[in-house]
């Protein structure tokens, strides 16, 4: 079904060029598919990454300032600017940086080029948290319990909420991200204390000092459901997948299908999360996050564009969803109905970063060696090569290993082949602790929760 041809739907083309609005593997990755489908590629790199390999991967490559993010990478002029000069007709954000900044869409859109991902509306609903969490209320996605709506700023009212909902609470900025904003409150003596300094941070770093509270999940699994929409009224739910072990919240490890969860649990919340992209008119891909905690899902974000961890569904689905997404961004109504979506065996993936393995302390610096795994059930998304020089500047991330296998012992023992082969020099690098994680008998048993990676490390010193 993705084959190598376009769908037989005659829709005039949108564009023929992407700027690719990102750097690293996710650049690569975007490039390939760009390629796939006969599109050309811009890509736009810092003065820090100008003698990287895998700008040669573009037809055009553009320098758009200094190696600092906020004069390159999430420079909005600068990028409409290279659009202008190179004349690509679309932009694809990526992840991290300007992905889920709506008025980047919108700026991209009012340049006369097409957003590769959904609208600025959608993205500004998700953005919120309480307003995200309201819309999949409507839908009949299950969310944590606590109400809707922005906290009162009267503190014998908020104090009656949380006695509701029952400790602990969850204290929580509706702008917050990246894991920051929010704070856990196990009594009511502290929670006075939690709203104010949690209320000063959000107006600070989020620009919204709105706050709203929800029941702390103590031990959830995390679980996320990745969609793909046309915004045309087609949409599929592509599989789950477990991203529970995590370190301050960076995922460190993914698999994919998540262990453990009956189908038609699974099917009836993916339906549930198609139903609310519906109903938003959301475009692209997208992904539903939940906390999984004794048989129940709760919802607690949507990320409105592609995740890094992608490719564990595509290794058990067998979509390929960057190029559904240039599909989708071009016009094409979705080639693909939920009764296609077949997930087969299970794929886990290994967040290779350039850091010290046990207190994650970035190493930037020259690789001066690279052996890369392969053979049977094998992926390596990487932009890196022997001779490319890691920099401070951006995250650590420099490959992800992907493997698949008919069941998840299998894919285990594969990924621990693979780490076994993949080798690394001049830079430190988090290999090590991936290969223990694959031994670790929990691990091998499944369905961790997201404190467990870091009661390990504090085990471990
Ligand atoms: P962010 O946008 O900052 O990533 P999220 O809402 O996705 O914020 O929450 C980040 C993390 O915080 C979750 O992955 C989970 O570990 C924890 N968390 C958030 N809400 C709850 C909750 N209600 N109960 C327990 N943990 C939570």
């Amino acid at each position: 079904m993705m084959d190598a041809t376009l769908p037989k739907v005659a829709e005039p083309r949108a564009f023929d060029s992407v700027l690719i609005a990102n750097r690293g593997e996710i650049a690569l990755r975007v490039q390939r598919a760009c390629r796939e489908l006969g599109l050309k590629t811009v890509m736009i790199y810092s003065e820090a990454d100008k003698d990287a390999d895998y700008l040669k991967a573009a037809d055009t490559a553009i320098c758009i300032g200094p190696a600092s993010p906020a004069q390159s990478y999430l420079n909005v002029p600068a990028i409409l600017l290279a659009m202008e000069l190179t004349g690509a007709g679309a932009v694809h954000p990526g992840y991290g940086f300007l992905s889920e900044r709506a008025s980047f869409s919108e700026a991209v859109e009012a340049a006369g080029a097409v957003f590769i991902g959904p609208r600025a509306d959608a993205i500004r609903t998700m953005g919120d948290k309480i307003a995200a969490k309201r819309a999949m209320m409507e839908a009949g996605v299950p969310c944590v319990p606590g109400p809707d709506s922005a906290l009162p700023d009267d503190m014998a009212e908020v104090s009656k909420i949380a006695a509701e909902i029952g400790y602990p609470v969850i204290v929580k900025a509706a702008g917050g991200g990246g894991g920051r904003g929010m704070r856990v409150v196990y009594d009511a003596s502290a929670l006075q204390d939690a709203v104010l300094v949690t209320r000063e941070e959000a107006s600070r770093a989020f620009g919204t000092p709105e706050l709203y509270i929800e029941k702390f999940l103590e031990h959830p699994r995390h679980v996320e459901i990745q969609v793909l929409c046309d915004g045309q009224g087609g949409g599929v739910w592509v599989g789950l997948r477990d991203c529970s072990m995590q370190r301050r919240h960076q995922k460190v490890v993914e698999e994919g299908p998540a262990i453990g969860i009956p189908p038609d649990v699974a099917a009836f919340v993916g339906n549930r999360c198609v139903e609310a992209c519906r109903q938003i008119g959301y475009r692209g891909v997208g992904t539903f996050e939940f906390l999984y905690e004794n048989g129940e899902f709760y919802f607690i974000e949507m990320n409105t564009r592609l995740q890094v961890e992608h490719p564990v569904t595509e290794m058990t689905s067998g979509v390929d969803l960057v190029r559904q997404q240039l599909l989708v961004a071009l016009g094409y109504p979705l080639e693909i109905s939920q009764d296609d979506i077949v997930c087969e065996g299970h794929s886990i993936e290994c967040r290779i970063n350039a850091e010290d393995p046990y207190n994650f302390i970035p190493c930037p610096g020259l690789i001066t060696a690279l052996h890369l795994p392969g053979g049977p059930g094998v992926r390596v998304d990487t932009h890196v090569t022997a001779g490319y020089r890691v920099s401070a500047h951006y995250d650590s991330l420099i490959a992800k290993l992907i493997v698949h296998a008919p069941t998840r012992e299998q894919a285990i023992l594969r990924m621990r082949r693979a780490l076994g082969e993949m080798r690394i020099e001049g830079v430190s690098t988090n290999l090590p602790l991936h290969r223990e994680i694959l031994q670790d008998p929990a691990f091998s048993e499944g369905g961790t929760d997201i404190h467990y990676l870091e009661h390990w490390l504090a085990a471990r010193s």
